[in-house]
């Protein structure tokens, strides 16, 4: 009887693989079918000086409205995508995407502000990458310095030397960089001396936490020292109530990001954020 049982067990096991595998071959033709079908759009979200209120930036941020089954976060797709070797094309295509939107957002007056664009860890360890760039701010006219790239910690803890030259090239050429989602990731402050990088972004994990667990506070205070001891520029993510914004900016933070100021939003209602200004 035991036996039996073994046997089921064993054939579950092997039905659960062959569905995570028929998943990711359905998701991989899906992902195809989204750049025929355009349903890949990108919603961008402000990010705001801590003093000012002012917007000195957007996140680009990738959407995907499938056809059938709704929309599918990028927390979703995105990792499958870079298993199944989609990522590159993705990741071309939200360069040249944003890239183009700054360019029609400048000509038709607006003030200009940094677009920032997240990049994969499999995008950045691959050497065609820097060409990729240069090849696609050559045929949008994009002005690289309007141009951010975020990167976590963890995409650069792989082959860093190399991944640092790379950064450099990028800051060479105009384009600013940022560390995503910091404190979840697994490099040392030491790194932080290395990495040619402009921001450091507190990943929203933390903010979310700052009244309700115990530490987060001084956690926050800490990064936020720590980010202007390397002489970058600190980002808050996922504010969300103003006494969160009350507490960032005693702490002299310098930018935020959340749902406080604003969601991700279509191009369209950035160009009104952002005509207020112009
Ligand atoms: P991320 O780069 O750290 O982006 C911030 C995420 O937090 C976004 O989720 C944004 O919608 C969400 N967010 C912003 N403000 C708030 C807030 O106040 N509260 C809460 N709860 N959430 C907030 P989203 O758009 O679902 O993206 C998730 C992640 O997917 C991104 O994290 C990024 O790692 C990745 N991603 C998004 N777009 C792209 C892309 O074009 N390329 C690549 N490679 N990754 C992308
Ligand atoms: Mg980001
Ligand atoms: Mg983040
Ligand atoms: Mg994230």
């Amino acid at each position: 009887y035991g036996k039996v049982k073994g046997g089921n067990r064993v054939i579950e096991y092997n039905n659960q693989m062959s569905e995570k595998y028929n998943e990711i071959l359905l998701l991989e033709s899906d992902i195809r079918k989204a750049f025929q079908y355009n349903e890949f759009t990108l919603s961008y979200q402000p990010k705001v000086d801590v003093h000012t209120n002012e917007i000195v930036g957007v996140e680009a941020l990738i959407r995907w409205e499938h056809g059938k089954k709704g929309m599918i976060p990028p927390s979703t797709f995105i990792p499958i995508a870079e298993e199944i070797g989609m990522i590159e094309k993705i990741g071309e295509w939200v360069l040249r995407e944003a890239c183009s939107q700054f360019v029609k957002w400048q000509s038709s007056g607006l003030k200009p502000v940094i677009v920032a664009v997240n990049v994969s860890a499999v995008e950045l360890q691959q050497s065609e990458f820097l060409k990729r760039v240069k090849k696609i701010i050559k045929e949008t006219g994009m002005d690289p310095n309007y141009l951010e790239i975020e990167i976590t910690e963890n995409s650069i803890m792989q082959n860093t030397e190399e991944c640092i030259d790379r950064m450099n090239q990028l800051r060479e050429m105009g384009i600013s960089l940022s560390i995503d989602d910091f404190g979840t990731g697994y490099s040392s402050m030491g790194y932080l001396q290395k990495f040619p990088i402009n921001y450091l972004k507190i990943d929203k994990s933390f903010i979310k936490e700052l009244f309700s667990q115990s530490g987060s506070a001084e956690i926050i205070k800490a990064m936020i020292q720590l980010g202007h001891t390397f002489g970058l520029k600190v980002v808050a993510e996922g504010v969300e109530g103003e006494q969160i914004l009350s507490f960032i900016q005693n702490q002299d933070c310098d930018y935020y990001q959340g749902y406080f100021y604003s969601k991700p939003v279509e191009p369209e209602l950035i160009k009104e954020k952002l005509l207020a200004y112009s």
